[in-house]
């Protein structure tokens, strides 16, 4: 991981604030849970960590994007849904259906929706999903965001892996408030 920038976060979280409901609710958990937003290189637009951090790609969006705009925020609403799921639900096909619904509700809230009709089908899913839905959800992932997404290594729903790697969250964010 590289070194940590803080970067502007007041800024995202201004206008997050200024969003509709999923916009302010991601901000809320980003202000209460002292969630830092650093850059990594990586496969994906933007992934959480195991001790509560938001790291997006510097491709996507590097510290000179501007901070407001929507493809940045609605990847920082993603991920913020994951840290609040928790690592058991985050690391699942049904958690990231709930990060791609937010993420496509985020973006609307902006003004700048998400059109591509992979999106739609996905977000249209309705909870609790069945298996048929994830596994539908999961081949959709795949068009939009290709193989490098690796949607496809996650159990379709939380098991004793996942749940084992969130028993490590709490001490990992422990970590975080000392380093
Ligand atoms: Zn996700």
């Amino acid at each position: 991981m590289k070194s940590w920038q803080e970067w502007r976060i007041e800024t995202i979280v201004d206008r997050l604030l200024q969003g509709g409901p999923v916009c302010r609710h991601a901000a809320d958990y980003i202000l209460g849970h002292d969630v830092r937003i650093g850059f990594a290189r990586q496969s994906t637009g933007g992934r959480w960590t195991l001790g509560g951090d938001i790291e997006l790609n510097p491709e996507y969006c590097s510290p000179a994007t501007d901070p407001e705009g929507a493809q940045l925020l609605g990847l920082v609403v993603h991920e913020a849904a994951h840290l609040e799921q928790g690592a058991a639900l985050a690391l699942s096909v049904a958690g990231e259906v709930l990060g791609w619904k937010a993420e496509y509700a985020a973006r609307s809230e902006l003004r700048a929706p998400l059109t591509n009709p992979h999106w739609r089908t996905i977000v249209r899913i309705l909870d609790p999903p069945s298996d048929h839905d994830l596994r539908l959800a999961r081949a959709e992932m795949l068009k939009v965001a290709g193989r490098r997404y690796l949607i496809w290594l996650l159990p379709l729903r939380p098991n004793f892996w996942t749940r084992w790697v969130e028993r490590f969250q709490p001490l990992a964010a422990r970590r975080k408030h000392r380093a």
